[in-house]
């Protein structure tokens, strides 16, 4: 324990084991303490899930924690080194503005890394002040939440504090650090930097068999298959993943090789966001002018990103380069299979049918593009199909005589199979979410938050957003669109 306050436990249950891997994988580091901070936002679930006193943790000494002024008994903070393509250019990175505290083991004996984001500054902060701003913490714990409730793997939120000190952007706004809880932190640009930085492939084989150990603990084995078949497991996690992104519209927005887990979780919601209307090229990024992160990108810079991995994994899995070469572009082609078959089960899901047909690829693909030509609101159309009637934004889809020859055709399709009508309405009810964090609903919650210091919005759109295919009365609500539609923006390095 450091620092003046007395902490107790508070169900702190730490084990350190990254800082077991070789030195050069993290820089030890001391917390940097905040003048002032307060409690703004405390997952409880989540702590009572990772074992944690929510009581406890509530109270100063707990708020402590979440800022960095203290450190807890078993603790070990460090900052993580990596590196990564950023847009497709190399660069080492590494964590520039948090602290890893350390992994926290559950009752039920799973680990998580505890990270403050926002924490200050580190080694690898390069020109950054360390530092995040209170809005974009806030809109990060929202969406990870909100993730997480739609069934999508990602990292969690346990808290966020603001620190009492400004942090200076284009003006200066109300510093706050996040508390994210990670099955790891391990990321493609983490084998990048380890199998960058020279011939040593000891300490890349000690980083693939952490990660086993870690993520896959089923892979047995020795020598070149062990490797491959990590190469294949992860593979498969990030199909899953991004097919599922895409199944809600999720726009990650900055798929860099630093943000993708070797867990398969989503990590780093910066300037990601969900897409109202439908189109294939929707970017959100502001400094994504290329559209390299846009909507209909997203598998395929996976797979360019899986690519980066197997280039690293490439002399444990065989001892010829070119052979290892041959093994791995194997293996990265069979990604789009993956990937589409998830893509193709999770939409046979959100349209009620239960099993396959040829023809439910065309099915698929033609209502995608009615959706786009209308100009159609993308939530709001699978709403409008699972109640068969009109949500707002499909004003124009329900119109068009297109649209009821595909309807036909749909109905037609779920007639053929054997699973009833009230069958297909659940599945339907269980896969299209009845609400998603709508851009300018979580504006206006950031609004009231970040201005007016009012959570109630933001408290009251958590409660909507932790149940998504509830379909109450209350969320809908929540499925009303902008009064004016403006080209949302979101930015990075915030
Ligand atoms: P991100 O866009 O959050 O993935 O961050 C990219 C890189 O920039 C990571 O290495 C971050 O740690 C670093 N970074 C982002 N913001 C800051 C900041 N304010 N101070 C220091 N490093 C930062
Ligand atoms: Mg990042």
């Amino acid at each position: 324990m450091k620092g003046e306050m007395e902490v107790t436990n508070a169900g702190w249950n730490f084990d350190n084991s990254y800082a077991k891997l070789p030195e050069s994988f993290y820089s030890k580091i001391e917390p940097n303490p905040v003048r002032d901070p307060k409690l703004i936002l405390f997952n409880e679930k989540l702590a009572e899930s990772l074992g944690l006193d929510k009581e406890a943790l509530q109270k100063e000494e707990g708020v402590a924690v979440f800022a960095g002024n203290e450190t807890p008994e078993g603790a070990l903070p460090l900052a993580q080194a990596y590196a990564g393509h950023q847009f497709g250019n190399f660069t080492m990175l590494g964590d520039g503005r948090a602290m890893m505290i350390g992994e926290q083991i559950t009752p039920n004996g799973k680990r998580f890394d505890i990270q403050l984001k926002g924490s200050g500054r580190t080694p690898y902060s390069r020109g950054g002040d360390g530092r995040a701003a209170l809005g974009p913490m806030l809109r990060e714990y929202i969406i990870s939440e909100a993730m997480h409730a739609l069934g999508i793997r990602t990292t969690r939120s346990l808290a966020v504090v603001t620190t009492g000190e400004p942090v200076y952007r284009e003006t200066a706004l109300q510093g706050a650090i996040l508390t994210r809880v990670a099955a790891s932190h391990i990321r493609v640009g983490t084998f990048q930097y380890v199998a960058g930085k020279g011939d040593d492939v000891d300490e890349l084989k000690e980083l693939a068999d952490y990660t086993i150990k870690r993520h896959y603990p089923y892979i047995k084995g020795e020598g070149g298959d062990r490797y491959l078949t990590l190469l294949k497991e992860v593979i498969k996690k990030q199909a899953e993943l991004i097919a599922k992104w895409q199944l809600v519209g999720f726009i990650h927005g900055v798929m860099n090789t630093d943000n993708m887990t070797l867990s398969g979780e989503t990590i780093d919601y910066g300037p990601c966001a969900f897409m109202d209307t439908f189109n294939m090229a929707t970017v959100f990024s502001s400094i994504d002018t290329q559209g390299r992160y846009a909507y209909q990108n997203q598998p395929a810079i996976g797979a360019w990103n899986l690519a980066r991995f197997a280039e690293t994994l490439l002399p444990l899995l065989h001892d010829e380069q070119k052979e290892a070469i041959k093994i791995a572009e194997k293996e990265i082609g069979h990604f789009a299979d993956f990937y589409y078959a998830h893509w193709l089960d999770g939409m046979r899901k959100k349209l009620g049918l239960y099993n396959e047909e040829k023809e439910d690829e065309k099915l698929f693909e033609d209502l995608l593009k009615l959706m786009q030509e209308n100009e159609a609101d993308y939530t709001n159309t699978f709403l409008s199909l699972t109640f068969d009637k009109e949500f707002e934004g499909t004003e124009e889809l329900l119109k068009s005589a297109q649209f009821d020859e595909w309807k036909k055709r749909w109905n037609e399709r779920l007639e053929r199979q054997e699973k009833s009508k009230e069958d297909a309405h659940q599945l339907m009810k269980n896969n299209n979410p009845a609400v998603i964090p709508r851009n300018h609903r979580v504006e206006d919650a950031l609004k009231a938050a970040v201005e007016q210091g009012d959570y109630s919005v933001m408290e009251k759109l958590l409660d909507a957003l932790s149940n998504p295919y509830a379909h109450t009365k209350e969320q809908e609500a929540y499925c009303t669109l902008p009064e004016k539609v403006t080209p949302y923006v979101t930015y990075c390095g915030t």
